[in-house]
């Protein structure tokens, strides 16, 4: 998998071609969408019209909520593959665990069915706590190859991100810049990108590439989608990671994933 991946979280259907060949262009062979997002049809014909093989792209897509359930989750997951109008994805994930429902071992054992038919060449989880992957390595046999989790320099998660290395689940941050609020004026973010010659997005981005976060930042902007690629050609010290260490606060802009329950 990439380790650097495009988001397409709120862009609405009718942008999101634009907004996916503008990334592909760029470099991005990695795509995350869901299929709460409503844009998995305009980002499907975006790598169609690429002329990409498809075996170079990496298509991320998740399992919404209402869709909880064996069966259910079977229908969604063909609803979404028409959608995008692939014959497989890369990477199905459950998006939620909605732990008061207790349905996402049902749930993920339709996504062992899928995955079982290379119709999903990856399977994995978003928003789990250590305690909900728990009970899905006790009660299920395929480990989730991620963990899409809310996760940037003012939430660490290292509780989380030392249970996935314990177990072989990559960790993948979800809000990897902080959605642009306070953190890319956060004067220690700023401090760093002054001292490299970058902006405070590349910086947050280079801090999560190398701590070992997989990272998928969302823009719409054709220059940021350009900028928040070109991160490959400088690195932080660790002086740097050292002071963004200390930006943890433990401030989550999402839900709680212990209560988040939307239908
Ligand atoms: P993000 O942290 O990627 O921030 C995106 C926002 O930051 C943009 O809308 C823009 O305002 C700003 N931005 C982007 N690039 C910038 C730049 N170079 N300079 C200045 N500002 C910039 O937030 P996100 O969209 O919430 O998260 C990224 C992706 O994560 C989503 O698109 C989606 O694919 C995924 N996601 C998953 C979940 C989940 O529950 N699994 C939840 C939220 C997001």
């Amino acid at each position: 998998m990439p380790q650097l991946g495009f988001g397409v979280w709120q862009i609405p259907d009718d942008e999101a071609f634009t907004a996916v060949s503008h990334a592909l262009e760029a470099g991005y062979r990695s795509i995350d969408t869901a299929a709460i997002y409503g844009n998995e049809e305009g980002t499907g014909k975006a790598l169609g019209a690429s002329g990409i093989a498809r075996e170079e792209l990496f298509v991320t897509t998740k399992l919404w909520n209402s869709e909880q359930g064996y069966d259910s989750t079977l229908r969604a997951f063909d609803a979404s593959l028409a959608k995008l109008g692939l014959e497989y994805v890369d990477l199905y994930l459950i998006h939620w665990p909605l732990p008061a429902r207790d349905t996402y071992v049902d749930t993920y054992k339709a996504f062992e069915k899928i995955y079982s038919e290379g119709r999903a060449k990856a399977i994995g989880v978003s928003n789990f706590f250590p305690a909900h992957l728990e009970r899905l390595l006790g009660e299920t046999s395929v480990v989730p190859a991620v963990n899409q989790i809310e996760l940037h320099p003012q939430l660490q998660q290292a509780e989380s991100r030392a249970f996935h290395a314990r177990h072989g689940i990559a960790t993948e941050a979800w809000s990897p810049l902080g959605q642009g609020k306070g953190l890319l004026t956060d004067p220690t973010i700023v401090k760093i990108a002054e001292k490299h010659g970058r902006t405070p997005a590349q910086v947050v981005l280079r801090w999560h590439l190398q701590v070992g976060n997989v990272v998928i930042p969302k823009s719409a902007t054709p220059s940021r989608i350009r900028e928040n690629f070109d991160v490959f050609g400088f690195e932080l010290d660790g002086e740097d990671l050292s002071a963004v260490a200390g930006l943890d606060s433990g401030t989550r802009l999402g839900p709680d994933p212990a209560t988040f329950d939307v239908a």
